[in-house]
């Protein structure tokens, strides 16, 4: 029997988010969250999938990553897939930021490690809880493979035309300072899908992939091959998110600093938590701002427009820069489940060959699905994002090339 399993790794800073999937079927067998590491409030939840199985609940201290890991293998046996299992043939581990060094995923030694570790400067918020995440679980199974998987990996296609801020080079590569992307592994996986949704081969198809959740990013894809991201050095550059202002001349942070005495911190925080559509509206929510707006809620519309004219210039600016669109491809959160988001997105730019059906795209569903009018020039479609099962694919492919 060769092992088959893959479990998933999302470690963020206070949290540990994981998946054990068979790779046979792409089944899942488990799903989890542990949230509030270091706290005296910590609380696991488990959800044992393949068992059909109730959902459980911890609550208590968990102090460490270690901690939540060592709690995460305990329910797993529990369910009779713990770690030890010889069925478990690899984890997977998402990393936020590759760099420029890691254009796929990599199985992770010493000298990868110390890679990520060395990115940290342009990545100060995830790596270092990425690593903290890989260090445990190899410290508990070090004989197991372990695979890196980045965000930004499926990036490093853009051309410099579109990776370089024109800002001097010099001082630009002394500081690594350009675009690099993220949410890659849903650009990734989203695009491919949609080819198969066409019933046709990745290479033949121009995708924009418009990935709205909390944090929101477009992606323009030729031919399987990224070659342009809203997202940047950070992702807050781009589209209008949750909480992140996206696009904004940088010469509003000078005149934070100089006439509203803020500190780079506190703008830090303003632009990255308290802006966007929260900052806008006090809400970051779709379906509350929505039915705000129902309510007549004014600042509510503002904030809804203006999410929608960011979207807009970005599908514009990506029909530009492909020439040929076969698809525009709506996932995430906000792209799979608002009807109204996709249709504003997409209202007007007929000549542009773009149009929904308004009665396919009030149908909801979990599976990827076309929302154009049969005989549009554009395919408009929504298709769900599953990065967890896109980590598992890439890091089992790796395991299998590798044995
Ligand atoms: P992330 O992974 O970035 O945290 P998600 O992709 O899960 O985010 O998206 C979360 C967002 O999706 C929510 O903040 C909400 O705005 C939006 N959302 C979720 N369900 C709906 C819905 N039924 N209608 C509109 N928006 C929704």
């Amino acid at each position: 029997m060769t092992a088959s399993r893959v479990l998933v790794l999302n470690s963020g800073s206070s949290s540990v988010k994981y998946q054990l999937l068979d790779m046979r079927d792409n089944s899942r067998l488990a799903a989890g969250l542990v949230e509030r590491i270091g706290e005296r409030t910590s609380r696991l939840k488990h959800t044992p999938l393949a068992a059909g199985g109730e959902a459980r609940e911890w609550n208590g201290p968990i102090a460490d990553h270690d901690a939540a890991l060592k709690a995460v293998a305990e329910e797993l046996a529990k369910d009779g897939l713990g770690l030890d299992s010889p069925e478990l043939a690899a984890i997977g581990h998402r990393v936020v930021h590759g760099g420029q060094t890691f254009t796929r995923p990599t199985v992770i030694d010493d000298a990868v490690l110390a890679e990520i570790e060395r990115l940290i400067p342009v990545a100060p918020l995830h790596n270092p809880a990425n690593l903290t995440g890989i260090r445990t679980a190899r410290a508990l199974r070090p004989d197991l493979p372990q695979i890196a998987v980045f965000d930004t990996a499926f990036h490093t296609t853009m051309p410099e035309s579109a990776a370089r801020y024109a800002i001097d080079v010099e001082t630009a590569d002394a500081h690594r300072i350009r675009r690099y992307g993220f949410h890659g592994t849903s650009h990734a996986y989203v695009s491919r899908a949609t080819a198969e949704l066409l019933g046709k081969a990745p290479e033949e198809v121009n995708v924009i992939v418009l990935h709205l959740g909390n944090g929101a990013s477009a992606s323009a894809v030729r031919g399987g091959v990224c070659v342009d991201t809203s997202m940047g050095l950070t992702p807050l550059e781009g589209l209008v998110m949750g909480t992140r202002s996206g696009d904004t001349d940088p010469a509003v942070i000078f005149h934070l600093a100089r006439v509203g005495n803020m500190s780079i911190d506190e703008i830090d925080t303003l632009l990255n938590k308290k802006s966007g559509l929260i900052g806008l509206c006090g809400d970051n929510d779709m379906r509350e701002i929505r039915r705000r707006i129902d309510e007549g809620d004014a600042r509510a519309e503002l904030a809804f427009d203006i999410y929608i004219h960011r979207l807009k210039k970005y599908i514009g600016a990506y029909c530009a820069v492909l020439g040929r669109v076969d698809a525009v491809a709506f996932t995430a959160g906000v792209g799979e489940n608002s009807a109204e988001v996709r249709a504003a997105a997409v209202a007007g730019l007929e000549t542009l060959g773009l149009a929904v059906d308004d009665a396919l795209n009030a149908v909801r569903g979990d599976e990827p699905r076309l929302i154009s009018p049969p005989d549009a020039r554009v395919a408009v479609a929504v298709v769900p994002t599953d990065e967890e099962l896109e980590i598992a694919t890439q890091t089992y492919a790796l395991v299998e090339r590798t044995n």
